[in-house]
């Protein structure tokens, strides 16, 4: 407000007031920098007793998205207690299998909404409440939005306990903030929490790419191409020259660890500066979950999916909506004049503000070619920003418009009713669908249990595959190799934890594992004496757990049924009985 007052203000001034209006201006970012840097309200304790190790940061560059939050170690172990770091009430509570596990959200008074995710159990009022849910919709994965009156919470309470439920590879705490009328996430760092997350080292660089664009010649290559550095004495690093006769990009892979950690974080802030002059930066300090997706074109996707390295590319070819890009010059590509140096600064930046520097000489020069362009002779240039259509054979594919970030010429052909639609190694940024028309051959009843497989090598993998009298069609987010296969196999249950007919009033827990070979569990059900019972699932390790405290269970005789069922509705049924004392 007071920006734009001023700004208002001073428009009528005459142009000798032009300098002491930028003054003003100057005076007026500078403070507005200032705030920005402080408008976050800090009055929060720590979530977890312990010392915050993060074995993940906020935007760090994981499959297909930026991380959404931090991720705290609970030195191996679950069942820490987690404490709602600040005074609200429990808004939503979200159970899944996949994804954040077990998560409960907070809401505050100030306007934020704070994320648990990864839970062992929920604790006392709210643990109850989930409870009663499972129960009421007779299903373990379900979701809750309380009124602010039903699961008020203290500062300080503890609201559940840590684990590693969901897409979680080892007990952490998943935190998060989130801004609560956008949903817009926020870097929880900017809240005080640093103050319980000690990190004194400054980030690690491992690779340096170039990458030539259109017919420029970067270093004999007009391949993307590895340049190699050093480190100097000053603790930075000084790549090898450059030599370029026209336009050039440049990727970095680092990383950055915390002081108690050896897990390598993602880096907070990224500036280039062109001969002393900023030209691309980026600074992960909030975005939107829909920007999420534009990982795969913020690093070089084609390495990644080739080397599993991610490289944080610092130009881009054609214009994408990031809002973690702070600034943009020439899309970061860097155009080489004959006669002219030029020095490429990246600065890197972790959240403390700890820096490492890479320095790469660049220079104009001419040279013969070693490593050619790759030529693909394919007839289908593909206009990302249109729709598009293909199809051989009864087999077609439909591709909306921006589902690709930059054009290309796409291999498209059909073979013996295979498709080979290009290669993994372009990004998808939407679905798009395939369909096989006039599926001949099948019986109705084989025709329920086909779908689209996608093929690498041998391996088939499933993807949802919907039916209409002899047409399937699926939609897939990757390019690649797909034909029809059939699942008619049905899951299996295995390692029952009891001995049929044995009497479990000492035991805790009834728990069976569960496996699917291609289509995956669709569901899941169990019944003790013919009324549903809560089994929770954890994908991870296969099992089916029930808890005997649930005393869903009768004196005598308890008759236990599960019922596990695919995608393409192969079932199976499990049958077994126990007895219990009073
Ligand atoms: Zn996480």
């Amino acid at each position: 407000m007071f920006y734009f007052y001023l700004l208002s203000k001073y428009c009528y001034f005459s142009q000798n007031t032009r300098v002491a209006m930028k003054k003003i201006l100057f005076f007026v970012f500078l403070s507005n920098f200032l705030t920005a840097q402080n408008e976050y309200p800090k009055d929060f304790i720590s979530p977890l007793a312990i010392n915050l190790d993060l074995s993940g940061s906020f935007g760090e560059l994981r499959s297909n998205h930026f991380h959404s939050g931090i991720d705290i170690k609970t030195e191996k172990r679950e069942g820490l207690d987690v404490f709602a770091v600040a005074d609200g009430y429990v808004s939503r509570i979200k159970i899944s299998t996949y994804g954040y596990g077990k998560a409960i959200y907070i809401t505050h008074p100030n306007g934020y909404t704070t994320v648990y995710g990864h839970l062992q159990s929920a604790n006392g009022a709210i643990e109850d409440y989930i409870k009663k849910n499972h129960y009421d919709k007779k299903a373990y994965e379900i979701e809750m939005f309380p009124k602010p009156s039903e699961l008020p919470v203290k500062q300080g309470d503890v609201i559940a306990f840590s684990g590693n439920s969901g897409g979680s590879g080892g007990p952490h705490l998943h935190f998060e903030f989130r801004e609560t009328a956008s949903e817009k996430i926020v870097n929880p760092l900017h809240f005080g929490f640093t103050k319980f997350a000690k990190d004194k080292h400054a980030p690690d660089l491992y690779g340096v790419m170039a990458y030539p664009i259109d017919s420029t010649i970067v270093n004999k290559s007009q391949r993307p191409i590895s340049v190699s550095f050093n480190k100097q004495a000053d603790g930075s690093y000084l790549a090898s020259k450059v030599i370029a006769n026209g336009k050039v990009g440049f990727a970095i892979n680092a990383s950055d660890k915390c002081t108690n950690a050896y897990n390598r974080n993602g880096l907070y802030k990224v500036n280039a500066y062109l001969n002393g002059v900023l030209y691309y930066s980026y600074e992960f300090d909030k975005f939107a979950f829909d920007e999420s997706r534009y990982i795969n074109n913020f690093i070089d996707y084609e390495k990644y999916q080739k080397q599993r390295q991610r490289y944080q590319k610092l130009f881009f070819n054609t214009e994408f909506p990031l809002s973690v890009l702070k600034e943009n010059k020439k899309n970061g590509i860097i155009n080489t004049q004959p006669g002219a140096n030029y020095t490429l600064r990246v600065e890197m930046f972790d959240f403390e503000g700890h820096q490492t520097n890479l320095f790469i000489p660049i220079e104009y020069g001419t040279s013969e070619v070693v490593f050619k362009k790759e030529e693909n002779n394919s007839p289908y240039f593909l206009k990302s920003k249109i729709e598009n259509n293909y199809s051989k054979d009864k087999v077609s594919v439909y591709i909306p418009e921006n589902a690709f970030y930059d054009d290309f010429k796409l291999n498209f052909d059909v073979k013996d009713n295979v498709l080979y639609l290009h290669d993994e190694s372009v990004p998808v940024h939407k679905n798009i669908t395939i369909t096989f028309s006039d599926v001949e051959g099948l019986t109705e009843e084989q025709l329920k249990k086909t779908f689209i497989a996608s093929v690498d090598g041998v391996k088939l993998s499933y993807n949802k595959t919907y039916q209409k009298d002899n047409r399937l069609s699926t939609r897939v987010r990757s390019l690649g190799v797909f034909k029809l296969a059939q699942d008619s196999i049905p899951p299996r249950i295995f390692n029952v934890n009891f001995v049929e007919g044995k009497n479990l009033s000492k035991q805790k827990t009834l728990s069976v594992s569960i496996s699917d070979d291609m289509s995956g569990i669709d569901s899941y059900n169990a019944y003790l004496n013919g009324e549903w019972i809560l089994m929770e699932y954890d994908y991870k390790t296969r099992k089916l757990v029930h808890d005997l405290s649930d005393k869903k269970y009768k004196e005598g005789r308890n008759d236990f049924k599960v019922i596990v069922t695919d995608d393409l509705q192969n079932s199976t049924t499990f049958e077994s009985h126990f007895f219990m004392n009073a």
